[in-house]
């Protein structure tokens, strides 16, 4: 069917698209003009099945009237609140609730509007925070290998994907990696591998090297989700926890994909079972409707502030839209969607049956890896010599073109529907995805 020239803008040229390839994007657009439930229309009046949850965010799935009302009522009564030295009522309830369900221990909410934005205030605060306890000399960060922390300065410093780095100059300095947890032998393991605990013990090192009196955080993705849905080892967190308290080093969770449910658990802090210093957020916090992130900490960090030198009991970090009040009313909305029907829970129930039918694509042309854990998976390709990224790529475009939405980070084809799937969904989304693969050159 041909696009819809009403709903597809005549000069698509203005706008510079993120993360895009722009020039051959606009000449063959791929436009969607409404969703609803688990499916998208596109501009040729076609519905997609949502494997992504638009970009891991939209865990209620779409037009949730619930939200839709909420946002509404809020622009009508109170649009705007000025976000330093005011309140409102919604931010606070949000935070609340917030801490309901996050992990026994965390107890403060600090509001962003994305999750670079929660990345760079999570860092800002662990500098702070020796600060303030009187360990001014801790100011190294330690990221890792793979990592995805956003695009912003601090978070292309302690992520760890070369293509996010190299044109961007010097980047923060005082910043070591990780090794990622990637490993060959893990292959094609079902939920959380086996093979890699011993890969946390290179803190040690790191910190040996420069002291760790020189150290502040370290921050991880628990389950790194934009570089292809990396699991941690079995053991793997437990080790970075142990090592981080034993030398006075705040551990800081990039939740940014895990928070809201994706692994069956509010967050993966909880999942793991392992209790970080710091987790940063964002997407599900509003079900990607209304751009907001938060970091949220435990009380012992947040203290350190209130109980601290009197010039610091106010932190000179905010933004203008911290606990925008129209957000923060999606955000209540959006938690209480997912308490209201157990979404969480329903992540949960439905991750054997999910983890069952990704796996099933095993044996099928390139595949050379397959991971998965809650409601997310990812299926590793061979790369074609010489063309990385062009083979996982065309089976994008295929599946588009076949109704199904799915995203690829290189050569790895990542899916994470809304929470909200049914199994027919599952059977659909992961039945066409083996069927473009068996067609793949
Ligand atoms: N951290 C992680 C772990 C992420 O996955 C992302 C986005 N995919 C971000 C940070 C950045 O979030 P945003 O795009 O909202 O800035």
């Amino acid at each position: 069917m041909a696009l819809d020239r009403n709903a597809v803008p005549n000069d698509l040229n203005a706008f510079w698209m993120p993360f895009t390839a722009n020039r051959q994007f606009k000449k063959a657009p791929r436009m969607f003009v409404a969703a609803e439930g688990m499916h998208y229309t596109t501009a040729d009046g076609r519905q997609v099945l949502d494997g992504t949850a638009g970009l891991w965010c939209c865990n209620a799935g779409h037009k949730r009237p619930r939200i839709v009302e909420a946002i509404q009522k809020q622009a009508a009564e109170l649009d705007y609140a000025p976000a330093f030295q005011m309140g409102h009522p919604k931010a606070f309830e949000l935070a609340n609730r917030i801490i309901d369900i996050a992990p026994k221990g965390i107890e403060h909410v600090f509001y962003t509007n994305s999750g670079s934005e929660s990345v760079e205030t999570a860092l800002k605060l662990a500098i702070a925070y020796h600060r303030a306890r009187g360990e001014g000399t801790r100011t190294r960060l330690i990221g890792r290998e793979r990592g995805y922390h956003g695009v912003n300065f601090g978070g292309i410093s302690v992520g760890g994907i070369v293509n996010n780095r190299k044109f961007f100059g010097t980047l923060l300095a005082g910043v070591d990696h990780l090794p990622h947890t990637h490993l060959p032998e893990n292959a094609f393991t079902k939920g959380q591998p086996e093979h890699g605990a011993h890969l946390a013990d290179d803190l040690e090192r790191i910190i040996a090297l420069h002291g760790p009196e020189t150290v502040a955080a370290v921050i991880v993705e628990p389950m790194a989700g934009s570089t292809g849905v990396l699991l941690p080892p079995k053991g793997y967190l437990e080790k970075l926890r142990a090592i981080t308290k034993k030398h006075g080093i705040l551990l800081i969770f990039d939740e940014v994909i895990t928070g809201f449910g994706r692994l069956g658990s509010a967050f993966a802090a909880q999942h793991y079972d392992v209790l970080p210093d710091m987790m940063t957020t964002a997407k599900g916090l509003t079900n990607g409707v209304i751009p907001m992130g938060a970091v949220l900490t435990t009380a012992e960090v947040h203290d350190a502030f209130m109980q601290g030198p009197e010039h610091m009991i106010e932190l000179f970090h905010g933004y203008t839209y911290s606990g925008n009040p129209i957000a923060a009313a999606c955000g209540i909305a959006t938690l209480e969607t997912y308490r209201e029907e157990g979404l969480f829970e329903r992540a949960a129930e439905l991750a054997p049956y999910w983890q069952e039918a990704i796996h099933s694509l095993k044996g099928l042309p390139h595949v050379i890896d397959i991971r998965n854990e809650g409601l997310i998976g990812a299926v590793e390709l061979q790369p074609i010599a010489g063309e990385p990224t062009k083979r996982a790529f065309q089976a994008f475009l295929d599946c588009y073109d076949k109704g199904v939405l799915i995203r690829t980070t290189g050569d790895i084809i990542a899916m994470s529907p809304p929470l909200i799937i049914e199994k027919e969904h599952i059977d659909q989304l992961i039945g066409t995805l083996g069927d473009v693969l068996r067609k793949l050159a």
